[in-house]
């Protein structure tokens, strides 16, 4: 059965990110159900699924709850749109509570179908807002290198993801980016060496001040950032970044977009990213765990100082989607905010579980192939190394995707990017299912470091290298 559908996937259906020839040659991995953080495969294999789905499946899988919640506004109304004047019950429901969540100048939602969407949500009301401010000028958007927002053309625009930009170019004007304040791959192994993390997090904050001198300081509208960067690879800024770039932020009068997509919905402790790291954003787009995943809407969080101006001067507003506040996409994210709300998921991962996950994943930065090993609520990450050289590993061993694909087969869903490899399983995860998390991800470890370098190892099995 998994044979002939894996010939039908290859026939017809091209992957997103992926090339499509190389994985027409080795066959797809089929996912039949799940349930808790474990995804079953069509060849009969459990899997911890160490990534949540895509960071979004928060309450895990298999909640009745949500069926219901969208079976029930499947009868009752499956679609109905919010377009001219109209609504229904379940966006005004899901508005009222994302506004009561999130912090107390947000008071505005504006709903669309995924967290790309909300970006280019996001890029109109910056714009909007600026032109109705009786200052066009202020059109600049400023980005970082290797942040991800999406990959609708804005989306993908406002990220720095530099591959994505060589085939999607080119890119929407008046976008630029800065560097990322990811210290390990550019503070300690970048041009200049072991600096200073904190030294390292205030220059990629100043790093912000110049390219806002360098357009020019009245034409910078925003700055648009993840709390943490996910895609990127689980990269936790040094504690001295984001002081630095609020201020500078402030003094320039520019909005800060928040991107909380991934980080927002407990995934770093708290409700929002944006109050882990104190951040006051002007607009936070959301997605992703907003519904656990189990159907697609995102939006985007409005300040009260830009939906003042956009509700008292704006007229009418040309943007929206067919499927903004989609009515069962809504009734379930607010059924999931009500369970994570009574089953106090977002302050478990804070005082419990983040800590927990904290302590057990530092014990693998002794392995030979860690360089570093960090977290911050249930997100992690380990920087593969040579241990031979101390160095990262040649680009061209793919160590990432090597260990990648090892830990797949020994029942662990760990993502690789480059050679950081990432963590972010479901909120509910328990101390045991943690455990286990660490140590298959330590297993993986030691089977790279046997294909990879065989004189760091035990008993040298080259030939267990996947084809
Ligand atoms: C996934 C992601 C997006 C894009 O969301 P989609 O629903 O895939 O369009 C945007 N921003 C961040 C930070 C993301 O992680």
């Amino acid at each position: 059965m998994s044979h002939s559908l894996q010939a039908l996937d290859r026939a017809h259906h091209l992957h997103p990110f992926t090339d499509f020839k190389a994985l027409g040659e080795e066959g797809s991995r089929i996912i039949e159900r799940a349930e808790g953080v474990y995804i079953h495969d069509a060849e009969g294999n459990r899997l911890l699924d160490g990534m949540a789905g895509l960071w979004c499946v928060n309450l895990g899988y298999g909640r009745v709850e949500l069926v219901t919640a969208a079976t029930e506004q499947m009868r009752r109304l499956p679609y109905y749109n919010n377009f001219f004047k109209t609504t229904h019950p379940p966006a005004v429901r899901l508005a009222e509570k994302l506004c009561a969540l999130a912090p107390a100048h947000l008071n505005h939602v504006f709903f669309t179908g995924s967290g790309s969407e909300a970006n280019d949500t996001v890029l109109r009301m910056v714009r909007r807002y600026w032109t109705l401010k009786g200052k066009p000028e202020k059109h600049w958007v400023i980005g970082r290198e290797n942040g991800y927002h999406g990959s609708t053309v804005a989306g993908m625009s406002l990220g720095g993801m530099a591959p994505m930009h060589d085939q999607g170019g080119p890119c929407v004007p008046g976008i630029t980016h800065v560097r990322q304040p990811y210290w390990f791959g550019e503070g300690r192994f970048g041009d200049v060496r072991d600096q200073d993390p904190e030294a390292f997090g205030r220059q990629c904050a100043a790093a912000i001040e110049e390219k806002i001198l360098e357009l020019g300081e009245e034409t910078v509208a925003a700055f648009i950032a993840e709390p943490v960067q996910g895609a990127g690879g689980a990269i936790m800024p040094p504690a001295s970044y984001w002081p630095a770039v609020k201020e500078v932020l402030s003094r320039y009068d520019i909005l800060l977009v928040v991107d909380e997509v991934i980080c927002g919905f407990g995934r770093l402790g708290e409700w929002f990213g944006s109050v882990h790291y104190d951040l006051a954003p002007d607009l936070m787009p959301i997605a992703k765990g907003l519904s656990s995943g189990y159907l697609p809407i995102g939006g985007v969080l409005v300040g009260d100082r830009v939906a003042d101006t956009l509700i008292q001067e704006g007229g009418e507003f040309f943007h929206g989607f067919t499927y903004s506040g989609h009515p069962v996409c809504a009734a379930v994210a607010l059924k999931n905010l009500e369970l994570m709300e009574a089953e106090g998921v977002v302050e478990r991962v804070r005082d419990e579980l983040g800590p927990y996950l904290a302590r057990r994943w530092a014990t693998l930065a002794d392995h030979p192939l860690v360089g570093e090993a960090r977290s911050l609520g249930l997100m992690g990450a380990l920087e593969l190394i040579d241990p031979a050289s101390g160095e990262r590993f040649d680009k061209a061993l793919a160590a990432g995707n090597l260990c990648r694909d090892i830990s797949f087969r020994r029942g662990l869903v760990m993502r690789s990017v480059g050679d950081t490899m990432i963590i972010a399983p479901p909120l509910v995860i328990t101390r045991e299912q943690i455990d286990d998390l660490v140590t298959l991800a330590r297993e993986a470890l030691d089977e790279t470091a046997r294909c990879l370098v065989p004189r760091a190892a035990d008993e040298p099995q080259p030939e267990e290298r996947p084809a």
